[in-house]
């Protein structure tokens, strides 16, 4: 099996590579490494390889790797469902915050962070696949979510998150993405932050630079495939 910098290598080309073929601008998308599940030590790898922007899940583990990880540039991101009781850690101590899809989750991070901490990086996520999910708001109500949680003090609404139905057909990627690039490129106009398309994960990060994504999620394919959460 490959080394986590070897991983990130190549999934680093594969982006350059997207990128280039699908006429995207250079650098105009970062790799967020998706953490969840990992012990420091990977991170401390990927960290070694030179990778700063990380994604957690569950935010009792985000904690942990955060306090044991406070490393220059490092910037965390939550990319998980938020229980409302879990709003000020996250809030605290996180750079962005991918996954809101509600007014009350918005209000209670933009009231709970810090001001010295500056304003929380907030993504609205977009539930594209409804028969398979319950976490994010529906496409034709994320307007006028977006608008309220622009108006809130301590956020900064940077754009839209999405996780699509799998599939391993690249034309079915790109297609589960279509509606989301619309809604982006409709939404960015009227928001003064609003630069970031979170779409991609290891299965096809590929299709989703070919609609625009700016932020890629890619865990498996740089930390390998993840032991399941044990429910015992
Ligand atoms: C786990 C997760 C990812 C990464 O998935 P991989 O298929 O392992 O790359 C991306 N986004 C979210 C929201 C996740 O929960």
């Amino acid at each position: 099996m490959a080394s986590i910098p070897e991983n990130i290598s190549s999934v680093r080309q594969q982006i350059n590579q997207a990128s280039q073929q699908y006429g995207r601008a250079p650098n105009s998308v970062t790799l967020l490494a998706v953490s969840k599940t990992q012990g420091p030590e990977k991170l401390q790898e990927a960290y070694q390889a030179g990778q700063r922007e990380f994604g957690e899940n569950y935010v009792q583990e985000a904690l942990e790797k955060i306090q044991a990880m406070a490393l220059p540039e490092i910037v965390w991101h939550f990319i998980g469902p938020i229980q409302a009781n879990k709003t000020r850690d996250i809030a605290e101590n996180f750079h962005w915050v991918e996954s809101v899809d509600r007014m009350k989750i918005a209000q209670r991070l933009s009231s709970q962070r810090p001001e010295s901490l500056g304003p929380l990086n907030v993504c609205i996520q977009v539930n594209i696949s409804a028969e398979q999910s319950k976490s994010g708001i529906a496409i034709d109500q994320a307007q006028s979510l977006c608008e309220q949680v622009s108006q809130l003090p301590n956020l900064r609404l940077r754009g839209l998150m999405a996780i699509p139905a799998p599939s391993t057909e690249p034309a079915v990627q790109r297609k589960a993405y279509e509606p989301l690039r619309e809604l982006f490129e409709r939404l960015a106009p009227q928001f003064a932050h609003f630069d970031t398309l979170s779409i991609g994960m290891s299965g096809d990060y590929s299709a989703a630079i070919s609609q625009g994504s700016t932020i890629v999620r890619v865990g498996s394919a740089i930390f390998g495939a993840r032991a399941p959460k044990s429910s015992a």
